[in-house]
Formats: C-alpha cells, sequence, structure tokens
C-alpha cells in the first residue's frame, strides 16, 4: 500500500488503468503512421478518428470541429495566436481576457502585445468570477478575439461562460475558452456555450500527458500555429501521437461518464476538508466563490504562515498539495490568481490548494486535517507575523 497521499489533481492526474490499457497497443504493437496507404497506416488512422468522435460526444461537436495539439498550452497558443493573425488582416487588433487566465493565456495576450496588438484584461471579483457585462462594455469594432477560461485551476471557480458567449455571438466576436481545468470535471457544450474555440488536455483528467485538443468551430479561421504535413485536417502539422489522442479520448469519455458519481465524491472530500479546517483552524477562509466551483477544489488561505512552508511539511507527512498554480511553484512572486481577487500579499503566500480526485479517499481527507490541525498551530507559534496578526 503507498504512503502517498496526492491531493494535486489540478496540477496533474495519474493515468488511470482504463485509459492505460486502452493506450498500451499504440505504443507497441501498432505503430503505423496514419498517414500511410496501407492496413497498419490505416488502423492507427482508424484509432485517432474513434477518439476524435469521442471528444466530439463529450462537447457535442463535430468530430470534424476536434483538432489533436501537443498540450493545453498549445492549444491557448493556437486559438489565440491563430485568431489574432487572422483577424490582424483585417485590421482588427483588439484582445480581451481576464487577469486571472493560467499563464498559457497571459503570457501569449504578453507576446501578442509586443506584436502590436492591444489587449484589455478584465477585472475578477472578489468572489473569483468575471463579469460578463464587463466583456459587453470592453468590445470595441476592432476586437479579434476575447478569451475567457472556463474554470479557473487555482481557485476553482466556474465562469459564466454561456452568458460570455451570446454577447460575443450577438457582436460578432470570436469567443475561446480555456477549458482545461473544466474538462472532464463539469459539463460542457460548446453550443450551449456559444464559444468559437475550447482548449482542454488530457492529463487534467487521468488521461496521459502531452497530448490536448482545441475545438474550433466550423467556418472558424485562426492561422495555423505548426505548419508542416496535412495532418489534422491540413491545420496541425506534425505525425500524431496515436497512443496519447488515444487517451485523451478514452479519458475523456470516462470521464464525462463517470461525471456525476466522481463529483459527488470529490466534492464530499473537498467540503469535509474545508468544514474541518475552517471550523478548527482560526483565520482561516475558502477563497473563491463557495458554490461556483470544480467540485474537487479547495484553496484555503493560511494567515501567518508561508505556504512553501506547509508545502514542505505536507510533504514530510506523504502528502502533495500545491501552494498555487503549478507553473508559479518555482517562483517566490505571490499568486496574480490570488492578487487578482484581491488578497494582499501576505494572504496571497500562504494559502494553499488541495484538489480531489476520483481516487482519493475519505481517509486521505481525515489524514490531511489531523496533518494540518498538528502543524498549523505548531508553526504559527513560531511565526512573528502570526504573533503580530493575533493582536
Ligand atoms: C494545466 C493548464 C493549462 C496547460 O495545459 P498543459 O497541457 O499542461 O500545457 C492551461 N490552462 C489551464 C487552466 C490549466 O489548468
Amino acid at each position: 500500500m503507498s504512503e502517498l497521499i496526492y491531493l494535486d489533481n489540478a496540477a496533474t492526474t495519474p493515468v488511470s488503468d482504463e485509459v492505460f490499457d486502452a493506450m498500451l497497443p499504440w505504443l507497441r504493437d501498432h505503430y503505423g503512421n496514419p498517414s500511410s496507404h496501407y492496413s497498419i497506416g490505416y488502423d492507427s488512422k482508424q484509432a485517432i478518428d474513434t477518439a476524435r468522435a469521442q471528444v466530439a460526444a463529450a462537447l457535442h461537436c463535430l468530430p470534424a470541429e476536434v483538432y489533436f495539439t501537443g498540450c493545453g498550452t498549445e492549444s491557448d497558443n493556437w486559438a489565440i495566436k491563430g485568431a489574432a493573425l487572422r483577424m490582424a488582416d483585417k485590421g482588427k487588433k483588439h484582445l480581451i481576457t481576464s487577469a486571472f487566465e493560467h499563464h498559457a493565456v497571459l503570457h501569449t495576450m504578453k507576446a501578442l502585445e509586443k506584436l502590436g496588438f492591444e489587449v484589455t484584461c478584465l477585472p475578477v471579483s472578489r468572489a473569483g468570477l468575471v463579469d460578463p457585462a464587463d466583456v459587453e462594455a470592453a468590445i470595441r469594432p476592432d476586437t479579434a478575439l476575447v478569451s475567457i477560461m472556463a474554470a479557473n485551476n487555482e481557485i476553482g471557480t466556474i465562469q459564466p461562460i454561456a452568458e460570455i458567449g451570446a454577447i460575443c455571438r450577438k457582436k460578432g466576436v470570436w469567443l475561446h475558452t480555456d477549458a482545461v481545468q473544466a474538462a472532464g470535471n463539469i459539463p460542457l457544450d460548446v453550443q450551449a456555450m456559444q464559444v468559437d474555440m475550447l482548449s482542454l488536455s488530457a492529463h487534467k483528467f487521468n488521461g496521459p500527458k502531452g497530448c490536448g485538443a482545441l475545438y474550433i468551430r466550423r467556418g472558424v479561421l485562426p492561422v495555423n500555429f505548426m505548419e508542416g504535413g496535412g495532418q489534422e485536417n491540413r491545420r496541425r502539422a506534425g505525425t500524431e501521437n496515436i497512443a496519447g489522442i488515444v487517451g485523451l479520448g478514452r479519458a475523456l469519455e470516462i470521464a464525462v461518464r463517470d461525471m456525476d458519481k466522481r463529483a459527488a465524491h470529490e466534492k464530499q472530500l473537498r467540503d469535509y476538508v474545508v468544514e474541518r479546517v475552517l471550523r478548527n483552524i482560526p483565520g482561516t477562509h475558502l477563497n473563491g466563490d463557495a458554490e461556483k466551483r470544480l467540485p474537487g477544489n479547495a484553496n484555503i488561505s493560511f494567515p501567518g504562515l508561508e505556504g512553501e512552508t506547509i508545502l514542505l511539511d505536507l510533504d514530510m507527512h506523504g502528502i502533495c498539495a500545491s501552494t498555487g498554480s503549478a507553473c508559479n511553484s518555482d517562483s517566490l512572486d505571490p499568486s496574480h490568481v490570488l492578487l487578482s481577487i484581491g488578497l494582499a500579499h501576505e494572504e496571497a503566500h500562504g494559502t494553499m490548494r488541495f484538489s480531489f480526485g476520483p481516487q482519493n479517499t475519505m481517509e486521505e481527507a481525515e489524514r490531511l486535517c489531523d496533518v494540518l490541525e498538528e502543524v498549523i498551530p505548531r508553526r504559527r507559534a513560531m511565526s512573528p507575523v502570526w504573533n503580530t496578526l493575533k493582536k
């Protein structure tokens, strides 16, 4: 039995047995190039077509509207750079996004700013929500694209994408959503949401790392990101990661099949931890709306302490969690997401994200609380910041 308690499912997830079994033959036995015209090539092509149909069923779109990519980051880059470059030809060089997007979006926007695009970065409320009225007010005649995430990766808040989609459709502006955290966790229907492009990534829903997808609505034409051969209907070149694509399709199919059961399970663990921590550890609070959030996400501030300290203490007890975004964990800057919802720097520094997955158990949630109830008061007793706060 493993001692490890993995509570960082928003950073990445383990590949499930069902997904692994589906992938294995495509790593070893079936090696044909899907572009080749003989039987083992056709087999590979068939496997990709099956995965494409699985993704299309999950998103409520046509298989021809699904494009496989190398990761969620690539999907975001393609959607945003591709739309910006396409629209620049028409004199549209204004982009809209929000302050708490993933760096795959924010840094892409920054790169486009350097190329002469103008970016409006919308504020986020204390509850961690983008206001559709702000989107509407920001749209201009020269707006090329709106990109707002479906669910935030740090605080788990679910954005009103359908309302934003209705506004963008009415104004004739393309809407992209980074649904990398949302996919597999909450229902996604690209037609109901009225999005033009949607990014997802297999490793966030018990699929393999290094495989993403981008939904591109029929008739929407972002400029190609990867040029080369004719793969992916001539829009994303490069010999396909067949095992990865098979894993992505199967993992998403399973996630949708088990969604209600999984969500109920993760929510039960999440709510137990939040309730017990807030009750037993003074000064703690939950970040992000309590209702409009991913079922497995708990983001809790522990004033008076550094998240890094808590992280190391938890690691010594075999518990994996996060101080915020995994991409930020090498940097000492406070998370841009926590600052965007109005947390002070010190508060942001003392914040932890616990993200639950289908494989976690109630015993693990209890163990986390036991450890926190021991570690936090002990560290706080040594913390000058906490001793000042207490007064
Ligand atoms: C993880 C994540 C990404 C990046 O996806 P990769 O497949 O790791 O490149 C982008 N956006 C959000 C919201 C994420 O959580």
